[in-house]
């Protein structure tokens, strides 16, 4: 017996369990376990990398200007209300630390994003999770859950780990029906792979409200995740909180100069856009022939239903086999899916290939 006690909700929380990276005994083929960008780094941002090497004993700009007026210059927004930090994930853990407390409660969708109700138990937080409709979000189920104790929403448009996405008139409904104490978060991490007419990032209501903040990521199109670099956008006065709560130099010094060369090579992040633009709609054609059902998906990803938890769990192992590595979301709730990253042209014609003996193999 001990003495110590961490804070109410901190044991309820199931951790976090990041993609596999490896097959015991198999060379793997390819990763893709967590989104991470089919084509990875950029080359320019590598040698920025690289260059940061001899500068590693300075501390970062603890104010990441340049990196932040690089994003600011890139996405046409005012750099005075952009916040950066150790990946998305570190920002949507401030803003809920900043926003939410012990009896307060915080709602997300049903097969939301799993770091929101983690963060959620950990400021002793209750996370409130709403129904939804054919894998999607659904604003008048999460409507239906506001409550006087509600104090976050969490929204990722698009989500993962289904894909889908919620059109920029439903969250401006959902936007307006919330109380103006109840902060909007809307967590775009895919939002470069998007190129739907009816879908808006974020940034338009964070124009236009006080209580709407928008994440993006580093992770995802920029193929920079083991870099940890995510930004926020938002009004002044959530800014200003995240200046006080966040630590003085959260964002390291090779993360800013690797992200603004990044950045800076547009070819590289469009080849990344178009190689998602052709092989996502091929591999959802391919495994829909094979009688499998991929949800209809606008990330780098595609998840999959395999008809019962059993022949998911089979699928795993078959494709674990042949070196290719997918992702099991029993912990999102879909033990009947397996969620598969959208890779270069070689790994999904692998994956297709993979997944057809299975099929024929494993009725
Ligand atoms: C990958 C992902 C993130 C965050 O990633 P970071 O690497 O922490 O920037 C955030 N939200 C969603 C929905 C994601 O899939």
């Amino acid at each position: 017996m001990t003495a110590l006690t961490p804070r109410p909700g901190i044991m309820k929380i199931a951790p976090y369990v990041p993609g596999k990276d490896s097959v015991d005994g198999k060379e793997t083929i390819a990763k893709l376990s967590s989104n991470e960008g089919a084509l990875g780094p950029s080359p320019k941002a590598m040698a920025a990398y690289a260059k940061a090497a001899a500068e590693l004993h300075r501390y970062p700009d603890g104010n990441t200007e340049k990196l932040r007026g690089a994003i600011g210059r890139h996405y046409g927004l005012d750099p005075a209300r952009i916040v950066c930090g150790a990946g998305s994930d570190e920002l949507l853990n401030l803003l809920i630390r900043a926003y939410c407390g012990p009896g307060d409660e915080l709602l997300y969708s049903q097969f939301g994003f799993l770091m929101y109700p983690i963060n959620a138990l950990g400021v002793g937080a209750t996370p409130v999770a709403a129904p939804e409709t054919d894998y999607r979000a659904d604003v008048d189920a999460l409507l239906s859950k506001v409550t006087n104790k509600t104090r976050v929403v969490c929204l990722a448009n698009p989500n993962n780990p289904t894909g889908s996405y919620v059109t920029k008139d439903d969250v401006r409904r959902l936007h307006a029906a919330l109380p103006k104490n109840v902060l909007l978060v809307i967590d775009a991490a895919y939002a470069e792979y998007v190129s739907r007419n009816d879908y808006e990032s974020g940034v338009e209501l964070v124009d236009q409200a006080e209580n709407v903040v928008m994440t993006r990521t580093f992770s995802k199109i920029y193929g920079l995740g083991g870099l940890r670099l995510g930004w926020m956008y938002g009004p002044a006065g959530i800014v200003d909180v995240m200046s006080r709560l966040r630590q003085p130099f959260n964002v390291n010094l090779p993360a800013q100069i690797a992200g603004i060369a990044a950045l800076q090579d547009i070819a590289h992040t469009d080849a990344s856009r178009t190689n998602n633009d052709i092989w996502l709609p091929w591999l959802s054609a391919e495994l829909a022939k094979l009688g499998l059902k991929p949800l209809p998906s606008v990330g780098n990803f595609l998840t999959v239903g395999l008809g019962s938890k059993e022949r998911a769990a089979a699928a795993n192992d078959w494709m674990m086999n042949d070196g290719l590595i997918p992702r099991m979301i029993a912990g999102y709730g879909l033990p009947e899916h397996l969620r598969i990253t959208i890779g270069t042209e070689t790994e999904v014609k692998a994956v297709r290939d993979s997944l057809a003996k299975f099929v024929a193999a494993v009725k």
